[in-house]
């Protein structure tokens, strides 16, 4: 069997949903990279069970098309994830919306995201709340993500560079905490780092099969439960660099 790719869910062929006849109509419509979003949020996203308001919004406003590589802009509405240099890929856009309608983002929240990658998370992050803090390990993939967050004219996001399994003590407590790289376990500082009735959203378990977990703080107390079945790639540790 093929391995499956980051951020794919595994229940599910792309083809069954998504016939080949409808790859040609996303780069037709990449002619007006609006209307392929409005497509991907509608068949991928909203036929698919995403329901909040605000998330289908900032999915149909963030040009994803923009955090990928010329040569992969045709693809960048398709069902699944793409590469985006240094091994690394940007997630499917239904796991992207899943993790990011679990978090139930207000406007007034702080919010923390490991494993920055392309930028195209942080962004729909920063329509969702009111500041962004973002983590991730590779200095080139967080030099060009900050620049086009940049560019595009996001000023409640900083990107920084380091090792995002120790969170960001100086900045918290964060009312949301999205992991968008897999960890054999929740990292204990991250869960010191949510606020009370924060949220944290992580793929947990091997490298090869992961589940999404959704964790509230309640009264002091982690409160875990599972969710869909998924595949990143693996959150690196800076102890084993
Ligand atoms: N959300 C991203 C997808 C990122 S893929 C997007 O929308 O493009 C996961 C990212 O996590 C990769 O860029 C990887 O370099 C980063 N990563 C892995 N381990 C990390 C760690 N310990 N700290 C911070 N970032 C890490």
């Amino acid at each position: 069997m093929n391995a499956q790719p980051h951020g794919q869910r595994h229940s599910y062929s792309t083809d069954m949903l998504f016939p080949k006849k409808s790859k040609r109509l996303y780069s037709e419509l990449m002619l007006d990279s609006s209307a392929a979003r409005e497509l991907m949020v509608e068949t991928q996203l909203r036929a698919r069970g995403i329901s909040d308001p605000r998330v289908l919004a900032a999915m149909s406003r963030v040009p994803r098309d923009q955090f990928v590589s010329e040569s992969f802009r045709a693809e960048a509405y398709e069902d699944h994830p793409l590469p985006i240099g240094e091994a690394q890929t940007i997630s499917q856009p239904y796991i992207v919306a899943v993790m990011l309608e679990s978090l139930c983002l207000m406007p007034q929240d702080k919010v923390l995201e490991i494993g920055t990658g392309s930028g195209y998370a942080t962004a729909l992050l920063a329509e969702l709340s009111a500041q962004v803090f973002s983590i991730e390990r590779h200095p080139a993939l967080a030099e060009v993500a900050r620049q086009k967050l940049a560019e595009l004219g996001y000023t409640n996001v900083k990107v920084f560079t380091g090792d995002g399994s120790l969170g960001l003590p100086s900045a918290a407590p964060f009312n949301a905490i999205l992991v968008s790289a897999a960890a054999p376990g929740i990292p204990v500082p991250l869960l010191a780092q949510l606020a009370d009735g924060g949220r944290m959203i992580i793929p947990v378990g091997r490298e090869d099969a992961q589940q999404l977990q959704f964790v509230r703080m309640v009264n002091g107390q982690p409160v875990v439960s599972p969710g869909e079945l998924v595949r990143f790639v693996p959150l690196v540790p800076s102890s084993s660099e």
